[in-house]
């Protein structure tokens, strides 16, 4: 059982479309401990990683590079979290190596 930090009344567990969440009837909102430390991790790495890919075998689009110009970019997937969202899509410059995600 969780506590609102604000008026110390009980929280209540809901679901919302992002996640399951704790509320208060004060209107405060925290969202489970669980999502907390997977946004942790994500956030502190802050950089991104290729999970067990070889750059090489990785397909090739036309999609051109926020740094360089570049038309052509590696492309990977990565599911960020179980289901609920969609897959992240990620790129990687063929040119200058630079990497950017896009989230459509
Ligand atoms: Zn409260
Ligand atoms: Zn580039």
């Amino acid at each position: 059982m969780q506590f609102c930090p604000k008026c110390g009344a009980i929280l209540v567990p809901k679901r919302m479309e992002s996640g399951k969440m704790q509320s208060c009837s004060c209107g405060y909102k925290i969202k489970n401990k669980q999502n907390f430390v997977v946004k942790e991790k994500v956030e502190k790495k802050g950089k991104i990683e290729i999970i067990g890919q070889k750059l090489e075998t990785l397909p090739k689009v036309k999609e051109e590079c926020p740094k360089c110009k570049n038309k052509l970019a590696y492309y990977w997937t990565l599911q960020t979290r179980a289901g609920d969202e969609a897959e992240t899509r990620f790129f990687e410059c063929v040119k200058c190596q630079h990497r950017w995600r896009s989230y459509t």
